[in-house]
């Protein structure tokens, strides 16, 4: 019998990527007559994006039949309005434009909107959505360069009390995905540190996974290579375009690594305590990205990180997370930390380590993790240094 593991593909790719400065253009060409538009609101409008993405559909000769905004971290009751809202407008194409949450939002509407009936429970297996696209396709533009939902086969809400609820199949990868730097431009410095680094860590968490293949590697590895030469200048150079391209596509091809091996511990954690506290998820991984590492260097996954190091040009694993540190530094993120730690974990904060240990991400760290107790009280070590 073959094993089911042996049917999962190890990546799944939008039908058509359009890559380059100006790429938002591409939605004149998409061919919807009827599209649902999913945005985050304010910064695009402000920006005139949102104006020009009307017009451009409208060319090409769609009308816009339902536009809708979604609040930050959008949960199930966020999202049902809207899919009932396009059951009854029936849209051929759902376009995201915006941050991870929202195109994670018009992944679900998608969801909703094709299969009412679903429920999350009942799909929380990866890959046993239904098919889709028998009513509509997706296509995504993020206006950070983070999440890399609009390349992945993933979408996240979040769920009771704050807990993340991920959702894989490759129903979810998008039809068609537009990488457009110049729309990235104007995230504001600490938006650029804090989805950078969310980038960061997915693609080192991905390269150390146990379900690491050589094209996660590849991908991981690229993803790095760029994040580390161009995160620091994509923040202290907001304008900077060479810069704001290089992340923009290393944040996709992150999202890519992450969506096939999965992330680790940092994810874990950050997920957990940002379901008690609503910090950032970004700066939530600007946290636990080095003591992770050290962490998981330190016993076991040794190998993984000085293979890492290797790849990236650096002798060894410590070198690569002093590394971190000082892109850490470059981006004012040294502190995040004792930003976040405090409230959560001075005492060692046994329910915070098991919540962690319930996160799926926290099964593909390299350094296996199962002991709430152990985990509380490194936790409080990091509270203490
Ligand atoms: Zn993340």
């Amino acid at each position: 019998m073959i094993s089911p593991w042996a049917l999962i593909p190890n990546l799944t790719l939008p039908r058509e990527l359009f890559c380059k400065p100006g790429a938002l253009a591409a939605l004149e060409g998409l061919g919807g007559k009827r599209v649902a538009l999913v945005t985050g609101g304010s910064s695009l409008k402000a920006s005139g994006a949102l104006d020009r993405a009307r017009q451009l559909l409208e060319r090409g000769g769609g009308k816009v039949v339902m536009e809708s905004v979604v609040a930050k971290e959008p949960s199930e009751p966020d999202v049902r309005p809207l899919a009932e809202q396009a059951r009854q407008l029936e849209p051929d194409w759902i376009v995201g434009i915006g941050g991870g949450s929202v195109l994670d939002a018009a992944k679900a509407m998608w969801v909703w909107y094709e299969q009412p009936e679903v429920t999350l429970a009942a799909i929380a297996k990866p890959h046993s959505l239904p098919p889709l696209r028998k009513k509509a396709r997706l296509a995504l533009v993020p206006t950070t360069s983070g999440s890399g939902s609009e390349c992945s086969p993933a979408l996240t809400l979040n769920g009771a009390q704050g807990a993340k609820q991920v959702i894989v199949s490759r129903e979810l990868t998008p039809d068609v995905a537009i990488l457009d730097a110049q729309l990235a431009a104007t995230m504001p410095p600490a938006v650029t540190a804090f989805t950078g680094i969310d980038a960061f860590t997915h693609a080192q968490e991905a390269y150390v996974s146990p379900l690491a293949t050589s094209i996660v590697k590849t991908l991981a590895v690229s993803a790095l290579r760029a994040l580390l030469e161009f995160l620091p200048r994509a923040y202290a150079h907001g304008d900077d375009l060479e810069a704001r391209e290089r992340i923009h596509v290393a944040a996709s091809l992150a999202g890519l690594a992450q969506a096939s091996a999965s992330t680790g511990l940092t994810h874990a954690l950050a997920h957990a305590l940002g379901a008690r506290t609503g910090k950032p998820h970004g700066l939530l991984n600007a946290a636990f990205l080095v003591p992770v590492a050290r962490f998981n260097a330190a016993d076991g996954a040794r190998g993984r990180y000085d293979a890492l190091a290797k790849d990236l040009g650096l002798a060894s694993a410590d070198a690569l997370i002093e590394e971190e540190g000082r892109l850490l530094e470059k981006l004012d993120l040294a502190g995040a930390l004792s930003a976040v730690l405090p409230a959560a974990s001075r005492n060692g904060d046994e329910a915070l380590a098991a919540a962690a240990l319930q996160d799926p991400c926290a099964r593909t760290n390299p350094r296996r993790v199962n002991d709430a107790k152990a985990l509380a009280g490194w936790l409080q070590t990091l509270g203490a240094s």
